[in-house]
C-alpha cells in the first residue's frame, strides 16, 4: 500500500515534470516564433535571440524616395520592398533592418521629393551599414532591392566586398519582376515605373496611399527622344524616354494583379532566405580568396 502510494506519487511527480517541461518548451517556442523580425522593435536581449533564430541572416530592404507618377507615394519602392520582405520573414525568419532609402536616383532630381545622395555617400553609407550589421551578428546580409535605379549600384557594391576581407557575405536580390501567368494585363507596352504593375502592387501593400483617379493626369508613354544603338549607354536615356518620371499606365491597376506579383516576390524572398541560411560555401570561399589574394604569386596556375 505504502509502496504503491510512493510509486503513484513518483509517477505523478514525473508526469508533473514532463508537463512542466512541455509547457516551458511550448512557451519558449511560441515566444521565439512571435519575436519581431524588425530590428528597431527588438529589445537588446531579444535581439540576441533574434540573430540566433535567423542563423545570422538579415535582410536589408532597399527603397528610395522619388516621384511615382501623380498617383503613388514618393516612398513606393521603400513601402513595397518592406511589405514583401516582412511578409517573407513570417514564413522564414530573418532580422529586417530599418527603413533604408539612400540609393541611386540622380535621374529624378528634376522632380519634387527626390532625395539623391552623392555617389560617394551611397557607397560609404551602405558599406558602414553592412559592417555595423555584421558586427552585430548579421554574417549573411541579403539586400532586397526595391528600386530599379539601384540595379547597377548593388552588384557593384557586392563585387566590391572582395577588395578587403570581411567576415560576412553580401547577397543581392533584385526587385519584383512580373512573371508569366496571372491576371491578364490591361495595358500594353512598356511598364517600367508607376505603371500597371507597380500601382497594382501598391494597392496590396498600401491601398490607402494609391490615387488611381490621378494616374491619367500625365503621360507615361515612351517619348523616344534619343536615337542611339541599343548597346550604347548614356545616363540621360531615362529622362529622354520618360521625362515625367512615369512609365506605363497606372490607371488600369488592379488588386488581383498586385496580389499575383506580390506573391511571386514574397516567394522568391523566402526561397532566398532559405538558400542563404543553408549556404556555408560563400563565406568559406571568401576567406580562402582573401587569404590567397595576399600572395598571388603563390597561387597555383
Ligand atoms: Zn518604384
Amino acid at each position: 500500500m505504502v509502496r504503491s502510494l510512493t510509486r503513484r506519487l513518483r509517477f505523478t511527480f514525473v508526469r508533473f515534470l514532463f508537463l512542466t517541461c512541455a509547457f516551458w518548451t511550448a512557451t519558449s517556442l511560441s515566444a521565439q516564433n512571435n519575436i519581431s523580425p524588425k530590428w528597431e522593435e527588438l529589445t537588446a536581449p531579444d535581439f540576441r535571440q533574434a540573430i540566433q533564430q535567423a542563423k545570422g541572416t538579415c535582410l536589408l530592404p532597399f527603397g528610395i524616395l522619388e516621384k511615382h507618377g501623380q498617383h503613388l507615394p514618393l516612398g513606393t519602392d521603400l513601402l513595397n520592398v518592406r511589405y514583401a520582405s516582412l511578409q517573407a520573414t513570417s514564413q522564414e525568419y530573418a532580422v529586417v533592418f530599418p527603413e533604408y532609402y539612400f540609393g541611386q536616383i540622380f535621374e529624378a532630381k528634376h522632380e519634387p521629393g527626390t532625395i539623391a545622395y552623392s555617389m560617394e555617400l551611397q557607397l560609404r553609407l551602405l558599406q558602414e551599414t553592412t559592417d555595423e550589421m555584421a558586427r552585430n551578428g548579421c554574417k549573411k546580409i541579403i539586400i532586397v532591392n526595391g528600386h530599379g535605379g539601384n540595379e547597377h549600384l548593388l552588384p557593384y557594391f557586392a563585387q566590391g566586398q572582395l577588395d578587403k576581407p570581411h567576415d560576412y557575405a553580401v547577397y543581392v536580390l533584385d526587385g519584383e519582376r512580373s512573371r508569366p501567368g496571372g491576371p491578364a494585363k490591361k495595358s500594353s507596352g512598356i511598364d517600367y515605373h508607376a505603371g500597371e504593375n507597380e500601382s497594382s502592387n501598391t494597392m496590396v501593400s498600401h491601398p490607402d496611399l494609391v490615387h488611381l483617379d490621378r494616374a491619367k493626369n500625365e503621360s507615361g508613354t515612351d517619348m523616344k527622344r534619343l536615337n542611339l544603338p541599343e548597346e550604347l549607354y548614356t545616363g540621360i536615356w531615362w529622362y529622354a524616354r520618360f521625362p515625367n518620371h512615369y512609365s506605363g499606365d497606372g490607371s488600369v491597376a488592379t488588386k488581383e494583379l498586385g496580389e499575383w506579383n506580390m506573391k511571386g516576390w514574397i516567394d522568391s524572398i523566402v526561397e532566398c532566405i532559405r538558400a542563404v541560411k543553408a549556404d556555408d560555401a560563400s563565406l568559406k570561399l571568401q576567406n580562402e580568396f582573401y587569404e590567397k589574394s595576399k600572395h598571388p604569386l603563390e597561387t597555383q596556375p
